[in-house]
């Protein structure tokens, strides 16, 4: 009896060890402002092949929260493409469309703590008011609404109040270290025009959804210190991020709809696959071009190695 007794212990204690570190979970969340490219490959695949070899979950987000630029038809687009890609992802696909109500709270929240405030300056106003660009290219906003508005006037905008600096290393980037409001002063979170900011949603989603390693472009590095600010604000765990490489054109600009990078053609899944793996410094054995699709997944997830992947990118040709 005794001995049973002791087991059950052993068993309880091993239980809650477990439960204590939930296992990794990623995430791609494309923006569905047309079809997927080379770039947003490598970032599905990067983030879904590190949450797989922990033995993790990886999830998938459609962030069409930006109605004016959410291309009808692209969600499908973009789930069609990864499918032929051989990724699969757990749990049923978030919708930022359908997460408004979720934002709108946390913004209520914020402003019951004052950490918020309106804003009425246009865009143009922020142009002549500030003396030098954020580091994302943005306007650096100068802070001009902070002590509150004229009586009468409603604001236009809501804005986080960001202060001090935000250090983290990144798993491939490094140390990364941001003053906020020398970097990209306070963030908007909810827009002129009533739509909720991609820094709120994300945050707000990534914390929803129990994203614990978040692995992205690194277009999106200079984002981040905004995301930890809120996450700590909110009293919300931080996950762990690693920011790839980005894929430049020729010409050296980031691959993106904007610079007219081509559609992934589902017809070249395996050399495109043995491409995005390069990419990220994968030493993949010539031979895999010549495999089946399910043999570089196979071989991927076994082989896969984020240490491997370089920091910056080079200029990729297809
Ligand atoms: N939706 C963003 C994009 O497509 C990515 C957001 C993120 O990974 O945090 O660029």
């Amino acid at each position: 009896m005794a001995h049973s007794t002791a087991r059950a212990d052993v068993i309880l204690v091993r239980v809650s060890s477990i439960s204590s570190s939930p296992p990794c979970r990623g995430r791609f969340a494309p923006s569905p402002t047309g079809p997927l490219h080379f770039g947003s490959l490598v970032a599905a695949l990067g983030s879904c092949l590190s949450a797989r070899q922990q033995g993790g979950e990886w999830l998938l987000r459609i962030e069409d929260v930006d109605l004016p630029r959410t291309v009808s038809g692209a969600a499908d687009g973009i789930l069609r493409t990864l499918d032929a890609f051989g990724f699969a992802w757990d749990g049923p696909v978030l919708y930022q469309s359908q997460r408004l109500a979720a934002y709108a709270e946390v913004l209520a929240e914020l402003k019951v703590a004052g950490l918020v405030y309106g804003c009425l300056c246009t865009r143009s106003e922020i142009a002549r008011q500030s003396s030098r660009p954020a580091v994302d290219g943005g306007l650096l906003y100068p802070g001009t609404c902070r002590s509150g508005l004229p009586a009468g006037q409603r604001a236009r905008a809501w804005r986080l109040r960001l202060d001090g600096t935000v250090s983290f290393v990144d798993a491939i980037q490094g140390a990364v270290c941001q003053c906020l409001p020398e970097a990209v002063g306070d963030v908007v979170l909810q827009r002129a025009d009533g739509l909720y900011a991609y820094q709120l949603a994300v945050t707000v989603d990534d914390h929803f959804q129990g994203i614990s390693e978040v692995v992205r472009g690194a277009d999106l590095l200079a984002s981040t210190p905004r995301q930890i600010a809120l996450l700590r604000i909110l009293g919300w765990p931080l996950p762990r991020y690693a920011h790839l490489p980005l894929v430049l054109n020729p010409a050296g600009e980031k691959w993106s709809k904007q610079t007219q990078a081509p559609a992934l053609d589902v017809t070249r899944a395996v050399p495109t696959m043995v491409a995005a793996l390069r990419f990220l410094g994968q030493a993949v054995p010539p031979e895999l071009v010549e495999g089946s699709l399910a043999e570089v997944w196979r071989w991927a997830l076994v082989h896969w190695r984020l240490a491997a992947v370089p920091r910056g990118g080079l200029p990729t040709v297809l």
